[in-house]
């Protein structure tokens, strides 16, 4: 259910769902019917190599959760795995990474590169699937947190245990490295930073069991990416579709784990005189704009200007002056895990704008 908050609407839904149709557990009827119980304003899936659910009609409105139908591409190598939305085939399975990135550009539809970062030893069961093709950057967004990516990044033999028990609470946040990727990307123009729950539901043994770490209705009660719509969501299906992506588009997108409390109602905004700027939006000049941050509890806000963190302080409401041109994010964490990570509000001239 939206929240309105200062005349906008905030909607909550999760990104990268995988079903039967490739390595996930569950077929999709059965998969949105959990994420309609979860709450889930919106399920964007993205089952490996495929568009079979697409091409048989499973998108649209079920109760008032919008579901959207893409597909996972990955190179020969494996590697280099991209979310496709919008393209109604699936692009040659020979292509290149750099062929997939430029035709999703070319042909308007909507790619984020998938868990961009992954550190895992190449001999273990689950190999890392890193992006490395860093040499072409047409595309429209990447995951700055992805759920399975980081949950197995972490674990070892001797918190397997912990982690099976409490996936949700195991998770730290955004990398560094990803973020600052992140950050230098957008320097140049809008990159959607987007949660990936990348679910699966895979059953993992853990010592005599064999418990299934994160089942669906964990993953949609965890990693939650949140658009902010100056209308509500239309009852159309096509109109809802088009809302969700042009928010994608704009970056007018915040990430959370549900875990430390329902975000929905976080706000970061930029004000000058009467103009009113949230993630995603520009404001031309710099001077005389005033940050406000609200949370919807207290909790560490990390301000973070061009990259560089400029306040941290543990809080439940912040105003800050701007004093530089730049690109502005928060990021909100609760002790050591991450909470909320706003996208960008660009605000006067910089990077290749001067
Ligand atoms: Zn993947
Ligand atoms: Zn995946």
């Amino acid at each position: 259910m939206a929240n309105k908050i200062d005349g906008r609407y905030h909607y909550s839904g999760v990104v990268h769902i995988h079903t039967t149709e490739s390595d996930g557990t569950k077929p999709i009827e059965e998969v949105i019917q959990i994420g309609c119980r979860s709450g889930l304003d919106f399920m964007m899936f993205s089952d490996h190599m495929s568009l079979k659910h697409y091409e048989a009609g499973h998108e649209g409105i079920y109760g008032d959760t919008l579901v959207v139908i893409g597909y996972e591409h990955n190179d020969l190598d494996d590697n280099n795995h991209f979310l496709i939305f919008n393209s109604p085939s699936v692009y040659p399975y020979k292509s290149t990474a750099a062929e997939y990135v430029k035709a999703v550009c070319r042909d308007g539809a909507f790619g984020i590169v998938a868990h961009p970062i992954e550190h895992r030893s190449r001999e273990g069961k689950y190999p890392p699937y890193p992006w490395l093709e860093w040499g072409v950057d047409e595309f429209n967004g990447l995951e700055i947190w992805n759920q399975m990516s980081e949950w197995m990044e972490k674990l070892t033999p001797w918190n397997k245990l912990a982690m099976a028990f409490s996936p949700r609470k195991s998770m730290v946040g955004p990398t560094a490295e990803v973020l600052q990727i992140w950050d230098q990307l957008s320097l140049k123009r809008q990159y959607v930073g987007v949660t990936g729950v990348d679910a699966h539901a895979f059953p993992v043994k853990v010592g005599p069991l064999t418990v299934v770490i994160f089942p669906y209705k964990v993953h949609f009660k965890a990693l939650r990416t949140h658009i902010v719509l100056d209308e509500p969501l239309s009852s159309d299906f096509d109109t809802a579709r088009r809302q969700l992506f042009k928010a994608l588009a704009a970056c007018r997108v915040f990430c959370s784990n549900l875990r430390w409390g329902d975000a929905n109602e976080f706000v970061f905004r930029a004000i000058q005189g009467s103009k009113t700027a949230v993630s995603g939006d520009t404001l031309s000049e710099h001077e005389g704009v005033r940050l406000e941050i609200n949370l919807p509890s207290r909790a560490t806000i990390k301000l973070i200007g061009n990259g560089q963190e400029l306040v941290r302080t543990t809080t439940e409401s912040l105003e800050y002056s701007v004093g530089q041109p730049g690109l502005y994010r928060v990021e909100v964490w609760k002790g050591r895990r991450g909470w909320i990570f706003s996208n960008h509000i660009r605000i006067g001239q910089f990077g290749d704008d001067v």
